[in-house]
């Protein structure tokens, strides 16, 4: 029985505590901590159980450490946003707590994407006794684990992966984010990266593209090449890997609008002077757009995320596809979310249910394919997100 502490009261925290409140056997106690308090109790009052709420900036050393202090959890879950990851672990050092998220670290006046900062973080970590488990989303996240999975089962050694990203829903709105959309169109508009034959190649924003052919009747899309924070990780780890990219679907509604944001301004994170303050216009923009929150009860449709992956088994050529669907309005139906927020706070949960469990267990700063993916696998299964393998 353990106590989780989860910081963040947005889309994604919505689903974890949905999802740690329904493993009761695991979650004794759960607090749902978040700069706005109202959103907290908006949430615990869509459970059948009773939790904790807590306001907090996680950014303040001096309001989260006694919050960690008087509630001592097992492990602190962080679904607020990259910015507040190293306050968090610094909390989490302090106190002597696990910790866990689902993006990595960025500075907000760069939009720079990478683990160094974290991984920074090990010996500290490690010195202290306790475990940061990092990227325990989809993608980074269940990503990683799919690809830890098939080299235990199915390779040799991988040459080639390439993380498919299809959102396929359709929320209705003429522009929205599916996760918070100051991270997202920062995200979006970085210049492409890739990995392949030990150099990172860049490209223009959304310049590479290629078709794939999706399963269980979503047919075909157009993809684009994006910088995604597991190519990273992926590539330390299983350093076979010759090539990594990763790719996301976008309609092309969302990147007319994007086109037009980003030539006006709209999409600047630097400060810009306007009547006597300083703004940094995509903050502004953020506040103008659909809370993706909402979107829940709008959106229709399905995501496909998986990875295609290339290597030998033995010798032999390999191909093999593995891949989840998930269903928007089933996840709207069981937890408030649509299926971003859902596909993110599932593999938060299990993360966190695994390291207080002991099933995943080290002293350090870890990415999910260090650990042992078969555990991980069958909880996908039965909590909501279950996959398929394709050997082509
Ligand atoms: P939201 O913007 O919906 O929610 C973020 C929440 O964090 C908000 O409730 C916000 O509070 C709160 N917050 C922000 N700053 C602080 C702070 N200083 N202290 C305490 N709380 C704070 O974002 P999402 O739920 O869409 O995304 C959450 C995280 O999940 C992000 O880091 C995102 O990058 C990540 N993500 C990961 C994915 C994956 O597959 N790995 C996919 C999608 C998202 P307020 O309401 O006051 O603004």
């Amino acid at each position: 029985m353990a106590g989780v502490l989860i910081i963040g009261a947005g889309g994604v925290g919505q689903v974890v505590v949905h999802k740690c409140a329904q493993a009761r056997d695991v979650f004794s106690d759960i607090c749902l901590a978040s700069r706005n308090i109202e959103k907290c109790d908006r949430i615990a009052a869509q459970l059948k159980r009773p939790i904790r709420t807590a306001q907090v900036d996680a950014e303040k050393s001096a309001e989260l450490i006694p919050l960690i202090e008087s509630f001592k959890p097992d492990v602190v879950v962080n679904v607020a946003l990259p910015y507040q990851d190293l306050a968090i672990m610094n909390a989490c050092l302090k106190t002597g707590v696990d910790y866990l998220d689902t993006a990595n670290y960025e500075p907000r006046d760069e939009a720079r994407f990478s683990y160094l900062w974290q991984w920074a973080y090990h010996e500290r970590f490690r010195d202290k006794g306790i475990m940061a488990l990092l990227g325990s989303g989809f993608d980074p996240g269940v990503t990683n684990v799919f690809t830890a999975w098939a080299l235990k089962h199915h390779f040799s050694e991988i040459d080639e992966l390439d993380i498919i990203d299809c959102n396929a829903g359709d929320h209705g709105q003429p522009f929205a984010t599916n996760f918070n959309p100051e991270i997202n169109i920062r995200e979006v508009s970085a210049r492409g990266r890739y990995y392949e034959k030990g150099v990172w190649k860049e490209t223009d924003p959304l310049s590479e593209t290629m078709e794939f052919d999706f399963p269980e009747g979503i047919g075909k899309r157009k993809l684009y090449l994006l910088f995604h924070e597991e190519l990273e990780s992926l590539i330390k780890h299983i350093p076979s890997i010759k090539r990594a990219r990763f790719w996301m679907t976008f309609s092309d509604n969302y990147l007319k609008h994007l086109e037009v944001l980003k030539n006006v301004g709209m999409t600047r994170i630097d400060p810009v002077r306007f009547n006597g303050q300083d703004i940094i216009p995509l903050q502004f923009l953020k506040a103008l757009l659909p809370d993706p929150g909402s979107l829940g009860p709008l959106t229709k449709g399905k995501t496909c995320i998986g990875c295609l992956i290339k290597g030998n088994k033995d010798g032999q050529p390999k191909t093999l596809y593995i891949y989840n669907i998930c269903d928007h309005r089933a996840s709207y139906e069981e937890v408030g979310s649509q299926a971003v927020s859902y596909t993110t706070g599932v593999p938060a949960m299990i993360g966190a249910m695994l390291m207080v469990t002991g099933v995943w267990r080290g002293k350090g700063v870890f990415n999910m394919e260090e650990m042992d993916p078969d555990p991980f696998m069958e909880k996908l299964n039965i909590y909501g997100l279950p996959w398929q393998v394709k050997i082509i």
